[in-house]
Formats: C-alpha cells, structure tokens, sequence
C-alpha cells in the first residue's frame, strides 16, 4: 500500500525497498526532475500532483513496472528523494 509515513515522508514501496520522498523538501521546486526522468528512464511511477511527486499506482503495478534505474534520487537537485534498498542477506550477517 502507498502511504504517508507522516506529514513530510511520502513512502512508494518497490520490489526490492522503497522510494521516500520528502515533500517539505519539493516545495521550492519548480523543475520536477524525478517525474521527468521517471518517464525518460523509468517506466512513469512518478507523476506530479499539486506540486509534489507522488504515484497513481497501486503496489502490484509499481512492483510490474519498477526497472530500479535509479534516476528520480540521482536527478533530483534538491536530494528530496531517498531510494532505500532492503539487504537481508547483510542484516544475516552473511
Ligand atoms: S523530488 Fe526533487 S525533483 Fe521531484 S519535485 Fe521534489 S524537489 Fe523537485
């Protein structure tokens, strides 16, 4: 499910971790960097409501489309984006 984790946080849940976007951070922004380069090197999770990044999709459609190119949190010139990978297998220790 795509929730709020509070007032700033905005969590999409991916395949592998998830994207946490910080609003408070997008509200001087006027370029949207994140859906741009969503749409040109991802495949359109990101899109632009309001001023602020967020997802029309639902889990299983972000979990078909997600390609973990990485580009939202690489393009974004105000580092609102955080893309945060889950490793079990160092959590292990392994
Ligand atoms: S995530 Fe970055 S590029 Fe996207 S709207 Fe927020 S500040 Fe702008």
């Amino acid at each position: 499910m795509v929730d709020m984790v509070d007032m700033v946080d905005y969590v999409i849940p991916i395949r592998t971790g998830k994207i946490v976007i910080n609003h408070k951070k997008c509200e001087e922004c006027e370029v949207y960097e994140c859906a741009k380069a969503c749409s040109l090197y991802g495949r359109n999770i990101i899109r632009i409501k309001n001023g602020r990044p967020i997802t029309f999709l639902g889990e299983e459609e972000i979990r078909r489309r997600d390609n973990e190119c990485l580009a939202c949190e690489i393009n974004c010139p105000y580092d609102a984006i955080k893309i945060i990978l889950d490793f079990p297998e160092l959590d292990r220790g392994a």
